[in-house]
């Protein structure tokens, strides 16, 4: 019997994808598979160019790959239909980028109440929800306060707090802490930290932090198209 920890939240199953075609083919990624159970946090760490991006994009459900198939908590997703993708990536994935991208006329709160709202959540629960967030990331003070008045790591870490609004069961970040300085990079991925371990979410962080990428359970790097445990 599998205990909870064997839940496999994602599974990246023998998946390739390449861009472009004939002379200009590039083999991003080849016949390639990768695993991770709840609460585990893995670095992506490999060179610019190499596909993690493009890894992230398929393992969130914002590409199909040309072979192979994901599943998210057990669900192929391979032949389902994009509303059905939307769905589970709205209910299921939370993204971070290592730019922000919050909206810039809402608030630090408002950012973060916005996915409870669209998943029908009511306002005074996405509020409640939103600030528990926040203060949870220590960013409460910050809560009415516009994405232009907080600083790099507050926003990111309001962009984090979003990222985790719905509860989802995976959380896939693209270089979250990529344009901070050292101490404040430090600073978010504790934050992130420690919300992955209280929240036994699964995460897949691309990082160029070899240190920040020595505190994750599992270290995977891309290598002429694959998937490798380093
Ligand atoms: P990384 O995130 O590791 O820097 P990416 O996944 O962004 O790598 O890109 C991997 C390779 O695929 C790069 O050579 C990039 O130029 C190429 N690439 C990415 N997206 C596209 C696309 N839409 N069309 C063509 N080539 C692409
Ligand atoms: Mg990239």
């Amino acid at each position: 019997m599998n205990d909870m920890t064997d839940i496999e939240i994602l599974k990246i199953d023998t998946v390739s994808r390449h861009y472009g075609e004939g002379e200009t083919r590039l083999d991003i990624l080849k016949d390639t598979s990768l695993s991770m159970r709840k609460g585990e946090m893995v670095g992506l760490v490999a060179p610019s160019g190499t596909g993690k991006s493009t890894l992230l994009h398929l393992a969130g459900l914002l590409e199909r790959p040309d072979g192979g198939d994901v599943l998210i908590n057990g669900t192929s997703c391979g032949r389902l239909g994009d509303g059905d993708r939307t769905a589970i990536r709205r209910m299921e994935i939370g993204f971070v980028y290592q730019f922000h991208h919050l909206l810039p006329e809402f608030s630090a709160l408002e950012n973060v109440m916005m996915p409870q709202m669209i998943a029908g959540l009511s306002r005074a629960e996405a509020v409640e929800r939103a600030s528990q967030l926040l203060d949870y990331l220590r960013i409460g003070h910050r809560a009415e306060h516009r994405p232009a008045e907080l600083s790099g790591g507050e926003q990111q870490r309001v962009a984090i707090a979003r990222a985790v609004a719905n509860a989802p069961l995976l959380l896939l970040a693209d270089e979250p802490t990529g344009n901070l300085d050292p101490v404040t990079a430090h600073y978010v991925f504790d934050a992130l930290e420690a919300l992955v371990r209280q929240s036994g979410l699964a995460a897949l962080i691309a990082t160029h932090n070899h240190e920040l990428a020595a505190r994750m359970d599992r270290r995977v790097t891309l290598s002429e198209g694959r998937i490798v445990e380093v």
